[in-house]
């Protein structure tokens, strides 16, 4: 099998996902695609560990609070508040939201997983999210909503954004004995060549 079929994502089902009953719906999404799920647990996230997820560096904090800042603007609000100090208030709640209960964490692995997971959890504001995902489909939270409400937005799914994302996600989540390696019968069928034979061929071998 190719390397690039080997591509991991952490997901996280969160506290909205296991609360409201979704937890079988969300994960038959994944599996119907043809990832497979190499970790799986349900854990009840610490404060510590949510924020660890959250972590950024300043960086990225200071892009998300400029990115805050603009969306504020279209909607004709003014936010005198520095980016990183804008940023930090978001993780909290976002660290809030994360440790709030139980969620499943999951590690999925495939060919392009991290952006087919991300594909089919669909945006991060659900009032943007494209039908047939998951945002679009189970909830119907919205930025105007969340910031008004000063609490992180419900979007139920924790997906990772790129390799390395990932790699230091699955780190935080997961210890390497809690990860499979092993062989589903359908990946044949997704990835090996060797599956496809001639008619001629199959009829001979009868
Ligand atoms: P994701 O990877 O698509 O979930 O989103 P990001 O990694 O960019 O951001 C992580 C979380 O931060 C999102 O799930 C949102 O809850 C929150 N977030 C991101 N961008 C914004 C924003 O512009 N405004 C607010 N209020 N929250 C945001
Ligand atoms: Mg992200």
């Amino acid at each position: 099998m190719r390397t690039e079929s080997h591509e991991r994502s952490l997901i996280l089902l969160k506290p909205d996902s296991v609360q409201r009953g979704l937890v079988g719906e969300i994960l038959s999404r994944f599996e119907r695609k043809g990832l497979k799920i190499i970790g799986m647990k349900m854990v009840w996230p610490s404060k510590e560990l949510a924020a660890k997820h959250y972590d950024q560096p300043e960086s990225a904090m200071i892009t998300l609070g400029e990115r805050t800042i603009a969306a504020y603007k279209e909607k004709g609000i003014e936010d005198k508040r520095k980016p990183i100090e804008i940023a930090k208030d978001i993780q909290k709640k976002l660290v809030t939201y994360l440790a709030t209960g139980p969620v499943i964490a999951l590690v999925i692995e495939g060919a392009h997983a991290i952006a087919h997971v991300r594909k089919i959890r669909g945006a991060t504001n659900p009032l943007a999210a494209d039908v047939g995902t998951i945002t679009a489909d189970y909830t119907i939270d919205s930025y105007f909503i969340s910031d008004a409400d000063e609490r992180a937005i419900r979007n139920l799914v924790h997906a990772s954004g790129t390799v390395e994302e990932a790699e230091a996600e699955i780190k935080l989540w997961f210890s390497s004995n809690e990860l499979f390696d092993y062989d589903l019968a359908i990946e044949k069928i997704l990835y090996d060549k060797a599956w496809e034979a001639t008619r001629d061929e199959l009829v001979k071998g009868k």
